[in-house]
């Protein structure tokens, strides 16, 4: 997976992508990602990228031609054409269905608005989506295009150890991860549940279902209607409401 920036704080980009876990899967070879100064784009000599908007109002837009001009180099540098996403308050908002969509690419370009936005024929004619990361309005597209560029290279084969890893986490497959539990074996008087030191594969990982199932159900209950579970585990839920409700009554 190839992943292309175009902003005007490359710098802030790569503080957080040069690091950890993604910092590893660039230097390993397993993701590229490379962030791009749009001002070296820019046609004047002040290296100007935004100007005032027609029809008056507050702040300043980013013009279309930097940008323009940036992507079709990256274009040519890549040998295709990445997937085309601007980073907007207004775009769909990120899940990890969009991010499984999304890693099915060989190369994506996020661009980076800043100030009041961008050229509104930029967007028309080159972008081939918006992605919000939140009904929200942030400075700039650097925080989400990070937070974008670091759930999608997760994703990527040969960045986490193994597909496991990012599988069963939360949001994946329709629930939230289950609790977990390190050393010590007992703190602050809190046992580590028995079936998780028994060495049972099969009655741990039931285990963590049912807790998956049962936590989806408490901390986020939105998420159980398009969650895939069978009609034992539908059950399961039930009974808990109803128990739930009895000690309320
Ligand atoms: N005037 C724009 C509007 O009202 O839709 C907001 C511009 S915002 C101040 C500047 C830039 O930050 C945007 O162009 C976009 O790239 C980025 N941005 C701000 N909030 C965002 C969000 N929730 N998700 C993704 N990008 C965001």
């Amino acid at each position: 997976m190839k992943i292309d920036i175009i902003t005007l704080f490359p710098e802030m980009c790569e503080a957080v992508l040069g690091e950890s876990i993604i910092g590893r899967a660039r230097k390993s070879g397993a993701i590229e990602v490379n962030c791009h100064q749009l001002r070296d784009y820019a046609f004047d000599k002040h290296r100007r990228v935004d100007d005032a908007p027609y029809g008056g109002g507050m702040g300043m837009l980013m013009m279309a031609e930097p940008i323009a001009l940036c992507f079709e180099d990256i274009c040519k540098k890549n040998g295709t054409r990445p997937h085309f996403i601007y980073m907007s308050p207004q775009g769909k908002v990120l899940d990890q269905e969009k991010l499984k969509e999304l890693a099915k690419y060989d190369s994506v370009c996020l661009l980076c608005g800043h100030y009041e936005g961008v050229d509104e024929r930029l967007i028309e004619e080159y972008i081939d989506e918006e992605i919000s990361i939140g009904d929200y309005v942030l400075t700039g597209g650097e925080l989400p295009a990070v937070v974008l560029a670091d759930a999608l290279s997760r994703m990527v084969p040969g960045v986490l150890s193994s597909d496991e890893c990012f599988e069963l986490e939360s949001h994946y497959n329709g629930l939230l991860e289950y609790p977990q539990y390190t050393r010590p074996q007992v703190w602050h008087g809190r046992e580590v549940p028995e079936v998780l030191t028994s060495g049972h594969h099969k009655n741990i990982e039931q285990f963590r279902r049912i807790e998956a199932i049962k936590r989806t159900a408490k901390k986020r209950p939105d998420m159980l209607q398009k969650a895939s579970l069978t009609d034992k585990e539908r059950q399961l839920i039930e009974d808990a409401e109803k128990e739930t409700k009895t000690v309320k009554e």
